[in-house]
């Protein structure tokens, strides 16, 4: 058994998982931070829990993983944008707490070996993965292994897919963030509001505010402008992902994160006919598989959990 450790930017998960992949009990708590030290011990104390709630000891476990959102590199955190944590020796400081093996990863990777072995991913030898929540995310397995980098691999929302476009919080413009992410949508549906204001968008946006999934409820009830808003926002998407098809070749790339909820016939349809069209290995007849990712929140935690296994 393993417990695989989801860190996000306001809670914490934690899950038993079995060789299989199956998480056989779960806790979470909200992320207070006070230090490095108290972070990790909050760590540890969350893995006591799951241990203690799945009725496991801690000699039946072959170790913790831990999905960060930021750079890693051997057993440190270098980096994280929404927790202070620099150059911290996270490993060392959970073991002081809880004395297992630490495998440290940055929390896309883990998502993507999640998916890899338990979700849209199984049984291919070349995986992507892309997520869209606040930002775009990604992570690529390559031949049958997490390809880490140097801990900053696989920030595919930050390649460019509108040469001085919309401003990204990178510093860049035009990154494939800012229009793919659900940020990036419903900053397009707030543009799009403001050139019609006929459009049903504002009266769904009345009731709930503007959502990433506002521009498509008004285009499923036929509004025309939420649905030339849906085309622009998938054209943007597969803009990125026939990037991302042609440069890896992945066998099947699974798209996961808030807006992957959409429905079918505006989001992975038109985005398969897209990619499909246009991507490179079309010459070969090896188009890939675009699908849904499968595992949703418990990605993360999984796929800390079996690290091991893509290493
Ligand atoms: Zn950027």
């Amino acid at each position: 058994m393993y417990i695989g450790i989801d860190v996000g930017g306001t809670n914490l998960k934690a899950g038993l998982v079995s060789e299989s992949g199956a998480i056989l009990a779960a806790e979470r708590t909200p992320l207070v931070f006070h230090g490095a030290e108290d972070f990790a011990k909050t760590l540890a104390a969350l893995a006591g829990a799951v241990l203690e709630k799945g009725g496991a000891a801690p000699g039946e476990i072959a170790y913790v993983g831990i999905g960060i959102p930021g750079a890693v590199a051997e057993g440190k955190i270098c980096y994280t944008c929404n927790i202070p944590l620099q150059n911290v020796p996270l490993s060392d400081l959970f073991r002081k707490y809880l004395d297992l093996p630490v495998l440290l990863e940055n929390d896309a990777n883990c998502a993507a070996v999640g998916e890899w072995l338990c979700g849209a991913g199984r049984g291919t030898e070349q995986f992507a993965i892309v997520t869209l929540g606040t930002g775009v995310g990604g992570g690529f397995i390559l031949n049958g292994k997490l390809y880490a980098g140097s801990g900053m691999v696989g920030e595919v929302g930050h390649m460019v897919v509108e040469k001085d476009g919309a401003p990204c919080n990178c510093g860049r413009r035009g990154c494939w963030e800012a229009y793919a992410s659900a940020t990036g949508l419903i900053r397009m549906t707030r543009e799009t509001m403001a050139r019609h204001p006929e459009s049903l968008l504002h009266r769904l946006a009345e009731k709930d505010g503007v959502e990433g999934r506002t521009a498509f409820l008004a285009a499923q009830q036929g509004d025309c402008a939420a649905k030339a808003l849906c085309r622009t926002y998938v054209d943007y998407l597969a803009c990125g992902v026939t990037n991302l098809v042609n440069i890896l070749q992945p066998e099947a790339v699974a798209i996961g994160g808030g807006v992957a909820g959409a429905p079918e016939a505006l989001l992975m349809e038109p985005l398969r006919q897209i990619v499909e069209r246009e991507c490179y290995p079309r010459h070969t007849g090896k188009l890939p598989r675009i699908l849904r990712a499968e595992l949703g929140n418990d990605a993360g935690i999984i796929g800390a959990a079996l690290l091991g296994r893509a290493l």
